[in-house]
């Protein structure tokens, strides 16, 4: 399984399911904005000033508690059904245009972020694979053939002239992680019982990277065997 992570939608996956952004966190993010609002013009040191943050504090709290409760949902649904989930590591920062879409750039990295966290500590609970692959490449390339096809962030079809195929941007994009979730694993290979010691490698590599997000959580070391 494939995550593509972006701004129209909150994920496009690699079967195909699109999530869109809770509509219930967007109504209470424009309340916020509303309240805050409200608060800059109130006089310094006033009790109608004290009396406001209180307030705003309220607001970003629900923002909160809704934004969690819908990270959690997802990526238990994602973790318990499929054995490998592939996402868009985010420290390689993704050219992303935020404008008009009445969300900020903190606010979807927030939440991807912690997208990514609650995947990757649940998939580590099952004893399943989350791995984080580079975006570079995953919009522009063709899953299908693997030629560049050159696309501006106004382009919302894939349509790739060397092969004919014709699929949703996002979609592309997410087989595109998915490609690449599997070829870091080493599931990609015509004979994925055959391990190598290379495999062994990236596997341990990727093991490390999911316990410095959650250190508490016990190795299940029967999956290296496994494979
Ligand atoms: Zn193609």
């Amino acid at each position: 399984m494939g995550i593509d992570l972006n701004v129209r939608n909150f994920s496009t996956d690699s079967d195909g399911l699109v999530i869109e952004n809770p509509k219930n966190v967007k109504k209470a993010e424009k309340r916020l904005a509303k309240q805050q609002q409200k608060l800059s013009r109130k006089k310094k040191g006033s009790h109608n000033r004290r009396k406001q943050k209180v307030i705003v504090a309220k607001v970003h709290e629900k923002i909160e508690n809704r934004r969690n409760d819908f990270l959690h949902k997802i990526s238990r649904y994602y973790v318990n059904n499929y054995d490998l989930v592939a996402l868009e590591d985010l420290n390689i920062t993704k050219l992303v245009q935020i404008s008009g879409r009445g969300l900020t750039k903190s606010i979807l990295d927030a939440s991807w972020g912690k997208f990514v966290k609650c995947v990757t500590y649940k998939a580590e609970n099952a004893g399943k694979f989350a791995v984080k692959v580079s975006p570079k490449g995953t919009t522009q390339d063709c899953c299908i053939c693997g030629e560049k096809v050159a696309k501006d962030l106004s382009v919302r079809m894939h349509l790739c002239p060397y092969c004919g195929s014709i699929m949703p941007r996002d979609y592309n994009a997410a087989q595109n992680i998915k490609l690449k979730g599997l070829e870091k694993v080493g599931w990609g290979t015509p004979e994925p019982t055959v391990l190598n010691t290379e495999n062994l490698n990236t596997l341990a590599e990727i093991r490390t990277s999911i316990l410095s997000l959650s250190e508490q959580v016990p190795v299940n070391e029967s999956r290296i065997s496994q494979l």
